[in-house]
């Protein structure tokens, strides 16, 4: 059997190396390396950049895989763009696993943008207090803003916290507060913490999926705006699917092993 990369970071990259696992397919999964205590998904794991598309195309070479499915987040594109390129220079099927994006329901009140510059810009209008969740990363697009931001990220990252102030490395906001909290939340606490810092409105990215999703119900039940980026899109002619269950079925398939009881195609 050949080893399957999982490029991870994410709740999908971790369920799947657990499904694959279980069904005794060798599984790599592979992490950016930026979090200060990331959830480690079970077998093999390794960390850090691969060194840029080349070097990725020759490291599937070297580690006899034969097969990737990129399940990194939405808005990490340029490690996606990265592994399109080096399956394509290795020759090593490649499935993105990309979670479907939020759609808003009735009563919710919506900006879309389609960068985080763009989504600092609309804030112009819609109050002095923002519930900012687009990630420690990108940071730098508010840092010129003067609203008052509670940050929220998973924790302030590899080369954060330098000072003991326990804050992510760059430029923040002059007026802000950074909280560190993992999801799933809830929709209670989410319209509790929006309460008690009296958020005016809510900024996120449009990651999908269920575990960051309370805000946006929350922030509808006390009928304020959320400013929401929009996705990169995927390169051209990738092959996605939504789920895990199908990565589960595409990568069985492709390690060369149906599973225990044919369990990874149910
Ligand atoms: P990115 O901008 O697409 O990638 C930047 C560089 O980081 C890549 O070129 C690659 O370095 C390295 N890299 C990224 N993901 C990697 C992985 N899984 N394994 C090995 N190297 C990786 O990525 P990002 O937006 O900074 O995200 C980094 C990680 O955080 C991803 O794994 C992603 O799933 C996770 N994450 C991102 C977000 C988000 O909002 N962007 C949210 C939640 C989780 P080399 O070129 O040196 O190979």
């Amino acid at each position: 059997m050949r080893r399957v990369l999982i490029l991870g970071g994410t709740a999908e990259g971790r369920r799947l190396a657990e499904r694959l696992v279980a069904a005794g397919v060798p599984v790599v999964s592979s992490l950016a390396g930026r979090l200060r205590r990331p959830e480690l998904p079970p077998g093999e794991v390794r960390m850090g950049g691969f060194g840029g598309p080349e070097a990725l195309g020759q490291w599937l070479r070297d580690e006899h895989v034969g097969a990737v499915v990129d399940a990194t987040h939405p808005f990490a594109a340029q490690i996606t763009a990265h592994a399109v390129a080096a399956a394509e220079d290795a020759g090593v099927p490649l499935l993105v696993v990309r979670r479907p994006g939020w759609t808003a329901s009735p009563g919710d009140v919506w900006v879309r943008r389609p960068t985080l510059a763009a989504a600092a810009e609309a804030l112009d209008d819609l109050g002095g207090r923002v519930l900012l969740t687009t990630g420690r990363q990108g940071l730098a697009a508010f840092a010129g803003r003067g609203e008052w931001f509670l940050v929220r990220v998973i924790d302030v990252g590899v080369g954060g916290g330098e000072r003991g102030n326990e804050q992510p490395h760059g430029p923040l906001p002059p007026r802000c507060r950074v909280i560190t909290a993992r999801g799933p939340f809830t929709v209670d606490g989410e319209e509790a913490l929006l309460r008690e810092h009296a958020i005016d409105v809510v900024v996120t990215k449009d990651s999908g999926g269920d575990a960051t999703a309370a805000k946006l119900v929350a922030a509808r039940h006390l009928g304020l705006p959320v400013v929401v980026v929009d996705r990169p899109p995927l390169p051209a002619g990738v092959t996605a699917v939504e789920d895990v269950e199908a990565a589960v079925t595409w990568a069985g398939a492709r390690a060369g092993r149906a599973g225990p009881g044919g369990t990874m195609g149910r």
